[in-house]
């Protein structure tokens, strides 16, 4: 573990944890949570699979026609020129398959109708023309220049029986629960949801409307949170984040409803009072209850962050500034609650954009985090800068679509140049 890990705010950025020492710091002390459950399929959305399932029988389970037309077998068709046979059979979707059709046979088929044997492929209704001779016989033709097995699907052709449908530590979305019911699997064994406590500290903040007074700041964080969890976790049903509420900037309050909240819950999510001044007991309280495994990145914004656990439960001691603690959801909070349900821990595709700005000085040893647009001007793509950058003004989160990304050894931005953008909607935001 780095040494840098017992950090100070008053150390200089080139002391500090770097953003990624931070992560690492962050991975080695995360485990998916033991507990699993039962879930049917029609509840599973949002779940992370523990065990890979296997697909227990062929999908699509028998070969069949995919479009609708005449069913015929390759032996009796010739490419070179039109074919005329006899149609024997006429197949729909969901009838049985039929067996040992004669020589020189046709079928009319449907989409989705399983192939009667022998035959081995379909021309488009399209391009058939059908007569019926005058003792009833039907017979069809068939155009030239058709490939062997056209328009047929194989069976097995999408998942061979027994090959993984899908691996262990899947978040399920929407097409897994498509591919969990073509294989007609319906109770599915997932993570059991992440059992979150999420509080701000504060002694200016408030709820209420009718107890706004000069000095006093509502509390936006807690609601801002909530709703991030939500997103990560994908609304899983039950999902159980428990509102602890606004506490005062009073050790012996925080330390007791931390005390309480660790042993019922698996992740502690704070804002603020986590930095350095008197008022500021965030950090003092997890030293003294638990133990600290990161404190002060070297990151704008959010560089009070903290890490560390109160017996089993995790701590995430987010900072105060709605932007600060928003960027570090994003970029520590989430990951984290990913692993902790058994995904594989997400780092977040960063795309190389020119930038439609310029940052004249940066300091270096720190990597920043702006807030701006990608947009795209005569057909290319570039990524703007929100105008202000202070760590308060949500207005910067509500107008932005991703987060800018400067290096540590960055020290100015040219217009033009080409930058790191990290888009909301990798995190679905
Ligand atoms: P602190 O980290 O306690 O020094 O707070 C830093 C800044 O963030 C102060 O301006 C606080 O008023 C503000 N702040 C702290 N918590 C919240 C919150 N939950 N919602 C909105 N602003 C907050
Ligand atoms: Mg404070």
């Amino acid at each position: 573990m780095p040494t840098k890990d017992i950090n100070d705010c008053f150390q200089h950025d080139k002391d500090r944890l770097t953003h990624f020492e931070a992560i690492e710091i962050l991975k080695s002390n995360i485990t998916p949570l033991k507990r699993a459950e039962s879930v049917h399929l029609r509840k599973a959305t949002g779940r992370v699979l523990t065990a890979t399932i296997t697909a227990p029988r062929p999908i699509p389970a028998h070969r069949n026609a995919a479009v609708d037309g005449y069913a015929y077998n390759d032996a009796d068709y010739n490419p070179e020129q039109s074919t005329n046979l006899t149609v024997r059979a006429r197949i729909k979707a969901g009838d049985p398959v039929l067996n040992q059709l004669e020589t020189a046979s046709a079928a009319r088929i449907f989409t989705g109708a399983p192939m009667p044997t022998p035959l081995t492929s379909v021309a488009m209704q399209e391009d058939c023309k059908t007569e019926i001779k005058p003792d009833g016989t039907e017979i069809v033709t068939l155009p030239k220049g058709l490939k062997p097995n056209a328009n047929c699907r194989a069976a097995g052709e999408d998942t061979q029986k027994g090959a993984p449908l899908i691996e262990a530590g899947t978040r399920l979305k929407p097409q897994h629960i498509a591919a969990l019911a073509a294989a007609g699997i319906h109770e599915i064994t997932t993570n059991a949801p992440i059992k979150i406590a999420c509080l701000s500290t504060g002694d200016e903040l408030i709820d209420k409307p009718d107890e706004f007074a000069v000095g006093k700041v509502f509390d936006s964080n807690r609601p801002m949170l909530k709703a991030l969890t939500q997103q990560t976790t994908k609304n899983q049903a039950n999902t159980a984040i428990t509102d602890l509420g606004i506490l005062k900037d009073d050790p012996k309050i925080i330390e007791q409803t931390l005390i309480n909240a660790a042993q019922t819950h698996d992740v502690i999510i704070t804002s603020a009072g986590a930095s350095k001044g008197e008022e500021d007991h965030i950090i003092n309280s997890l030293t003294k209850l638990g133990t600290r495994h990161l404190w002060q990145v070297a990151i704008k914004p959010g560089r009070p962050m903290s890490f560390g656990q109160i017996g089993d439960c995790l701590f995430i001691g987010l900072p105060g500034n709605p932007v600060a603690a928003f960027v570090c959801y994003l970029l520590y909070a989430h990951p984290l609650l990913c692993r902790l349900s058994g995904e594989p821990w997400p780092e977040p595709p960063r795309f190389s954009v020119p930038a439609n700005f310029c940052v004249a000085s940066k300091k270096p040893d720190r990597r920043e985090f702006l807030r701006g647009q990608l947009v795209i001007k005569d057909g290319e793509s570039w990524v703007e800068k929100y105008q202000k950058d202070g760590s308060g003004l949500i207005t910067s989160l509500t107008r932005s679509n991703c987060l800018i990304e400067l290096e540590e050894s960055q020290t100015s931005l040219k217009q033009g140049e080409l930058v790191n953008v990290l888009p909301f909607s990798t995190w679905g935001l």
